[in-house]
C-alpha cells in the first residue's frame, strides 16, 4: 500500500479520518485571516523583515553586497549628468566660449560613459547572483520538509500553509523573495535621497536679489517652511495611497488562491503526458475547458471580485497615487523657475534643481512605499516563518544501532495502537507481533485495514499512540533516528526514480561514488539481466528524458525492478516490499516470486499485498482487519480455517482470478482477468 507522501494528502482515506483535522485547519485559517485584518504591529513588522533580511544575507551574502553597490551607482549616476550639464547650460546661456563648451562636453561624455560602464558591470554581477535566489529559496523549503517530523509533513495544515505561501509568491510576488527587491529599492532610494539632498541645499540657500521685487518673497523662511510642508505632504500621500491599494489586493487572497489552484489544475490537465490518454478517451478536455472558461469569466469566475475591484477601489487608489506624485512635480517646477526668474541662479541650474528636488521627493516616496509594502508583505513573512519554525516534536534518541554482521535484529510490536493526529478513529488497535530474524512475513488485508500504517510505525514515520515498538528489546525511540532508518530497505508502491543515471538511481544516497559491480549485481538480481545487457551505456544510461534527450523511457515494470535493485543495493537487514509486483506482467511477477528467496537472502522480509497468491511463499501471513490482527499463520494453516477472514478473501479472489488460483509452478498457468 501507499505510504502517502507530502503531495498525496488528498487521498480518500486521509480525507475521511482527517475531517476533524480539516475543521481545525479551517478555523486556524479563519483566525489567521482575522489576525491579518487586525494587522501586525510595527514592531512585529520590523522584526519579521529584519529576520528575513538576515536569513537572505546568511544564504547569499554576495548578492546583498553587489546589490547595495549597484544601488549606490544607479542612484548617484544621474546626478553626475545633472551637475555637468548645468555647467554646460550655464556656459551656453552665458559667455558661450568654444573651448569651455568643448571641455564641458568632454567631461560630460567621459564621466557618463565611465559611470554607465561601471553600472553595467555591477548590474551583471548582481543579476547573475540574483538568479540563484530561486534555488536558495527552494532548497530552504526542501530542507525544512525533509527535516520535519513526517507527521508534521503529512499534516493537512502544513500542506495548506505551504500552498498559501507559494500561491502568494507565484500570484502576487509577496513573500520572502520580496525582501530582496525591498532591499534593492530601499538602498537605491536612500542613495538617491543623499545625492539629491546634497544638490538641493543651495536651492534654498541662494537668495533671490532684493531688486527682484515681489519675487524676493521666495527668500522668506515662512514661505520656504510652508512649501516644504506641502511638498512633504504630497510626498507622503502618494505612497500611502499605493499601500492602501496593495492592501486591497491582499483582501482578495482567497479568490486568488482559488484562481491559482484552478490555473494549475488546468495546466496539469492539458500538459501532463500521463493524462493524455484519459483526456482523449473520456473527453476530459470538455470538462477542463469549461473550468477554464469559468475561471476566466469576468462575470462569475473566481477572479470576478478581483477584476471588479481593479476597476473600482483598487484602481482608483493606484491612479490617485500616481497623480499625486505629478502634483509635486508641478510645485517644484514653479518654485525653481520663479527663483531663476528672480535671479537667484542661472538658467543652467534650473534642470539641476528640478532634477534634484524631484529625485528627493521620489526617493522619499520610494522609501515610504517600500515601508508600506514591507508592512503588507509581513503577513506572508509571518506565514513563511510559521512554516520554517514548525517544531520537531518526535523524541530523538542517541543510542547507536549495533552493526551486526549476522543481521540478528529483532523487532517487536507490543500492544501498539495508533490514531492519526486530529482523528478519533484507531487506525491500529492493540497490535502485538514479533518479527523473527530471517523470516518472510506477509501482511495482507483489505484496503483501509491498516497495513500501510503498520509500516509507517515500523519505520518510525509516526510514533505509536499507545504501546511500544522494540528493536532488540529497546524502545525504538531511544535509537538515533537516522541509524534506525538505516536498517530498512523499502520499495514503496509509489516509489520515485530520478532522471539521473541508472547507477546513481540504484546506489541512491551514496554521494561519494558507488560500487559499480554491486550495482550491476543488484540490477541482475532484480530480474533486469536482459534489459541491462541491451543498454550500451550500462550503468551510465540516463533514465527518462527530463534532463537529457538521450535518456531512456522505462516501463512501469522496469521501473519497479530498478526500485527493487535499489533496495538490494541498500543492503539493509529488513526489506519491506509494498505491492512489489503490481506493475509487473505475469511472467516477470513469476520470476520475482521464484527468485524471491534468492533476492531477499538472509534479510528479514515484510511483504505487503492484497493479492493473496503472492503471499503463499511467506513463512507467516498476518491478516489485518479494521486495524487489528485477525489471523496469523502459514498459508495452509490459514486456508484450513474455513470461515476465517483469510479463507473468505482467498475464495473471493479465486472468483476473480478464475477457478485456478495463479500458481507458482508455471507462469503459463497464471490466469488474470
Ligand atoms: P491500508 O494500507 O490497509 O489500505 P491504511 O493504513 O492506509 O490502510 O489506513 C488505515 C486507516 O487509517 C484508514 O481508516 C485510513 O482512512 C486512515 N488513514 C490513513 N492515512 C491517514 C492519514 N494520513 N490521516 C488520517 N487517517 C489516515
Amino acid at each position: 500500500m501507499k505510504v502517502k507522501d507530502f503531495h498525496s494528502m488528498d487521498s480518500h482515506a486521509a480525507r475521511e479520518s482527517g475531517r476533524l483535522s480539516m475543521m481545525e485547519d479551517y478555523s486556524k485559517m479563519r483566525d489567521h485571516e482575522k489576525e491579518k485584518r487586525e494587522g501586525l504591529s510595527w514592531k512585529e513588522v520590523f522584526l519579521l523583515n529584519k529576520r528575513a533580511v538576515l536569513l537572505w544575507c546568511r544564504e547569499c551574502p554576495k548578492l546583498f553586497i553587489s546589490t547595495a553597490l549597484h544601488s549606490a551607482i544607479a542612484a548617484l549616476v544621474p546626478y553626475l549628468t545633472l551637475c555637468f550639464s548645468a555647467g554646460l547650460l550655464d556656459e551656453l546661456a552665458g559667455a558661450r566660449r568654444r573651448e569651455e563648451l568643448i571641455r564641458w562636453i568632454m567631461i560630460l561624455l567621459v564621466a557618463d560613459a565611465g559611470a554607465y560602464l561601471l553600472k553595467a558591470l555591477v548590474f551583471r554581477w548582481k543579476e547573475a547572483l540574483s538568479a540563484t535566489m530561486y534555488y536558495h529559496g527552494e532548497a530552504r523549503i526542501s530542507r525544512k520538509i525533509l527535516s520535519m517530523d513526517f507527521c508534521a509533513a503529512d499534516d493537512t495544515a502544513t500542506h495548506e500553509l505551504l500552498s498559501r505561501i507559494r500561491q502568494r509568491e507565484h500570484w502576487s510576488g509577496w513573500g520572502i523573495h520580496r525582501i530582496y527587491w525591498h532591499f534593492e529599492r530601499l538602498t537605491e532610494e536612500l542613495f538617491r535621497i543623499i545625492g539629491a539632498a546634497a544638490l538641493t541645499v543651495s536651492l534654498f540657500c541662494l537668495p533671490v536679489p532684493e531688486e527682484a521685487g515681489r519675487l524676493a518673497l521666495l527668500n522668506s523662511p515662512l514661505f520656504i517652511l510652508l512649501l516644504a510642508l506641502v511638498m512633504a505632504g504630497v510626498t507622503l500621500l502618494s505612497p500611502y495611497l499605493s499601500t492602501l491599494a496593495e492592501m486591497c489586493v491582499m483582501d482578495h487572497d482567497e479568490s486568488m488562491k482559488r484562481g491559482n489552484r484552478n490555473y494549475f489544475f488546468c495546466l496539469d490537465l492539458f500538459r501532463e503526458e500521463k493524462r493524455a490518454l484519459d483526456m482523449r478517451i473520456y473527453r476530459q478536455d470538455l470538462f477542463g475547458l469549461k473550468r477554464i472558461r469559468k475561471t476566466a469569466s469576468v462575470k462569475d469566475g473566481v477572479l470576478r471580485d478581483v477584476i471588479r475591484d481593479a476597476r473600482g477601489r483598487m484602481g482608483i487608489l493606484f491612479g490617485l497615487s500616481a497623480a499625486t506624485s505629478r502634483l509635486f512635480m508641478g510645485a517644484a517646477y514653479l518654485f525653481v523657475c520663479l527663483k531663476a526668474w528672480g535671479g537667484a541662479f542661472g538658467v543652467g541650474s534650473v534642470t539641476r534643481y528640478i532634477g534634484a528636488i524631484t529625485a528627493l521627493s521620489a526617493g522619499l516616496s520610494g522609501v515610504l512605499k517600500v515601508i508600506g509594502e514591507a508592512r503588507v508583505n509581513s503577513d506572508t513573512l509571518k506565514m513563511t516563518f510559521e512554516f520554517l519554525d514548525i517544531p520537531n516534536e518526535m523524541y530523538q534518541g542517541s543510542l547507536t544501532v549495533e552493526k551486526r554482521s549476522d543481521r540478528k535484529y529483532e523487532v517487536e510490536f507490543r500492544n501498539v495502537s495508533f490514531r492519526y493526529p486530529h482523528t478519533q478513529i484507531w487506525a491500529l488497535k492493540n497490535i502485538s507481533l514479533k518479527f523473527r530474524v530471517g523470516e518472510r512475513l506477509a501482511v495482507v488485508g483489505q484496503n483501509g485495514s491498516g497495513k500501510t500504517t503498520f509500516i509507517k510505525l515500523l519505520c518510525r514515520l509516526y510514533d505509536p499512540t499507545e504501546g511500544e515498538i522494540l528493536l532488540n528489546g529497546i524502545d525504538i525511540r531511544k535509537y538515533n533516528y537516522r541509524e534506525y532508518l538505516g536498517i530498512f530497505s523499502v520499495v514503496f508502491q509509489d516509489f520515485q526514480l530520478l532522471a539521473m543515471s541508472l547507477g546513481e538511481n540504484v546506489a541512491a544516497g551514496s554521494s561519494r561514488g558507488y560500487d559499480r559491480k554491486r550495482a550491476e549485481a543488484c540490477i541482475r538480481m532484480a530480474g533486469l539481466s536482459e534489459w541491462f545487457a541491451a543498454r550500451e551505456e550500462g550503468l551510465d544510461t540516463i533514465l527518462y528524458k527530463d534532463l537529457d534527450e538521450k535518456g531512456v523511457k522505462i516501463s512501469g515494470g522496469e521501473a519497479q525492478k530498478i526500485a527493487i535493485a535499489r533496495s538490494l543495493y541498500h543492503d539493509a537487514p529488513f526489506i519491506i516490499l509494498d505491492e512489489p509486483t503490481a506493475a509487473l506482467d505475469p511472467v516477470a511477477e513469476y520470476e520475482i516470486y521464484t527468485k524471491f528467496n534468492e533476492i531477499v537472502g538472509n534479510r528479514t522480509a515484510i511483504y505487503i499485498s492484497h493479492r493473496l497468491t503472492s503471499c503463499r511463499f511467506c513463512d507467516e501471513i498476518v491478516v489485518f482487519h479494521e486495524g487489528s490482527i485477525l489471523q496469523k499463520g502459514s498459508h495452509e494453516e490459514l486456508l484450513s480455517e474455513e470461515g476465517g477472514k483469510y479463507y473468505e478473501l482467498w475464495s473471493a479472489q479465486a472468483q476473480y482470478y478464475g477457478k485456478e488460483q495463479p500458481s507458482l509452478d508455471s507462469p503459463h498457468k497464471v490466469i488474470y482477468s
